[in-house]
């Protein structure tokens, strides 16, 4: 059988009732993180998984989490508008907090006041409202139904330096039509609101299910395949289709044992939902040496399997992993994915350690039936809302979803080399370090990188040839073999010296803040720079901050460079 027939096989295993039933049993419970229904979706991978044959563990593991209990406005003439309150936000004293109410931005005079804004309660409106002395905000949604959320721009388990950014202040969220009253009642000026919210913050202990299934020529790398079980409500297309995804791809390839070149590390975390990432950011700290050194690519599974969900626009991952992503959904699908690098969010907590990541959320609504004021464009409308719910999962859909991971983690355990291709990251690297030359202008010289980051790409040309060639062989001699080690070792080493310094600011033991982040993100100084009075203090030291971040890049750059050279 060659290489198609035998994918095609294993393909054809993918079974959309068992999908189906995993997912109907997982989405009959709420499942906040911690619950009972969190627990007993734990439990049953663990059942299944250990029916599997795989070696399955679930952990308990106590961690900070902030569950939202209750929330209500009520209006100067005592009425009262429904909404919910958000993950870190805080409980009001009793009585409420009654605050004079504005809109911003038509109104940027937020001190003391109670802020109403559209759009999603995110962790950045909510850090830069409270930065402007807000004290306390109101989101509008654009459905009918409010989206939970957790603000909290900490990832995972503070630390000290991190503790004071916890959210100080009460946040709730009302849907349009509740927010076209509540413009209606601001419409001649600011006017008394009082919020009154109750969040349970508080240490808990949540299931951390970890399986793994072992190739049989012994190997300790291995892919990290990893989704969320924690939801909110029923979560049933985020994330009961993806944790059903994970048990199904599970079950295909435990009779490819022999075949498998990387192990496969299936893991469900919690804490994503009440915990800001607190599972897996627990899990890369307490397994940082292991993860370092063996994880091959970070593979997260996130809202998949939704009614309606035919348009596969984008892969999701580091450059380097894009066109892995984009072969499997062009097969599978005939759509042409563009690549979208992977973002600080969704349990994206192993760059410090130096592993690229492919795919997060895959499946996505066309624009005509999308909802408003999702996560990104393209979630369906009951996204993170109590109506997600599985009358709303497609079979044929989270099938074909499952497929599509299926293939990628097939097509990376089971080649001769590792099938990334680095072409992608060179040209991102070198339109990155451009685009932070233009920040900077004349105040600050990024030419040592570029001329680096040129050698570099240069280089990863030889080296996508040479994965593709021994990947193409029918047969490999002993010295193919002998050359695949060695590219698998390089690529390893590549993505280790790389992608902490293209994707972290901090040391790699460290946990950056769940924020947007721009490529090289150390050098976001730039911006300052740039406008600074160059005789001043403030610039020189500023000025040598950047000079040890150049030097942190360049020598990141130049490790890349010596590993391809020494091949
Ligand atoms: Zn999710």
């Amino acid at each position: 059988m060659d290489r198609k027939e035998l994918e095609a096989k294993v393909l054809a295993n993918v079974d959309g009732d068992l999908l189906m039933k995993h997912t109907e049993f997982i989405s009959s419970y709420d499942r906040e993180s911690g619950s009972e229904g969190d627990w007993k979706a734990a439990k049953y991978f663990e059942e299944v998984m250990t029916e599997y044959g795989l070696d399955v563990e679930v952990k308990s593991i106590e961690s900070l989490i902030s569950l939202p209990v209750s929330a209500e406005i009520t209006l100067d003439d005592g009425s009262k508008i429904s909404c919910i309150t958000q993950s870190y936000a805080v409980s009001t004293q009793a009585g409420g907090l009654t605050e004079k109410a504005v809109y911003y931005p038509e109104c940027k005079d937020v001190e003391g006041k109670i802020v109403v804004l559209k759009g999603l309660a995110s962790p950045g409106a909510c850090f830069e409202m409270e930065r402007k002395g807000a004290a306390g905000l109101i989101f509008i949604n654009g459905g009918d139904y409010p989206h939970n959320m957790a603000i909290s721009p900490v990832w995972g388990m503070p630390v000290p330096e991190t503790l004071e950014l916890l959210g100080k202040i009460p946040v709730v969220s009302v849907t349009k039509k509740n927010g076209e009253l509540l413009l209606d009642y601001l419409s001649n000026g600011s006017r008394d609101i009082t919020i009154e919210a109750e969040v349970d913050t508080d240490f808990r202990n949540i299931p951390l299910c970890i399986a793994d299934l072992k190739a049989t020529t012994p190997t300790d790398r291995y892919i990290l395949f990893n989704g969320h079980v924690d939801s909110w409500h029923k979560g049933a297309t985020d994330n009961a289709t993806a944790n059903a995804a994970i048990l199904e791809i599970a079950r295909v390839l435990k009779d490819y044992k022999d075949q498998m070149r990387i192990n496969v590390r299936f893991v469900w975390w919690s804490g994503h939902s009440n915990g800001r990432y607190t599972g897996s950011n627990w899990y890369a700290d307490y397994n940082w040496e292991d993860i370092h050194e063996n994880a091959v690519v970070n593979i997260n599974i996130d809202a998949i399997g939704a009614e309606g969900s035919t348009s596969y626009r984008t892969v999701d991952s580091s450059a380097q992993c894009y066109n892995l992503g984009y072969e499997v959904i062009k097969e599978l699908t005939g759509q042409e994915p563009k690549y979208s690098r992977i973002q600080r969010n969704g349990d994206q907590s192993f760059w410090g350690h130096g592993v690229p990541s492919l795919f997060q959320i895959l499946s996505l609504q066309p624009e005509s039936s999308q909802g408003s004021d999702t996560f990104v464009p393209g979630l369906p409308w009951y996204w993170h809302t109590t109506e997600d719910k599985f009358e709303y999962v497609s079979k044929e859909i989270l099938t074909l979803d499952t497929k599509i991971y299926l293939l990628a983690i097939w097509r990376l355990i089971t080649q001769p080399v590792i099938p990334f291709k680095f072409q992608y990251l060179g040209k991102e690297i070198l339109r990155n370090l451009e685009e932070w030359q233009n920040v900077a202008g004349e105040a600050f010289d990024l030419s040592p990188l570029k001329e680096k980051a040129e050698v570099l790409e240069r280089l990863f040309c030889g080296l996508d040839n040479e994965i593709c060639r021994i990947n193409e062989l029918s047969n490999l001699t002993k010295d193919d073999e002998m050359k695949a080690l060695k590219l698998n070792d390089c690529i390893m080493g590549i993505n280790r010296a790389l992608i902490p310094v293209h994707y972290c600011s901090k040391s790699p033991f460290e946990a950056d803040l769940a924020l947007s982040m721009k490529p090289f993100p150390g050098l976001t100084d730039l911006e300052k720079l740039s406008s600074m009075d160059r005789k001043s203090l403030e610039f020189k030291a500023l000025e040598r901050k950047l000079i040890r971040e150049r030097n942190r890049i360049f020598h990141g750059l130049k490790e890349a460079v010596k590993l391809i050279e020494n091949l």
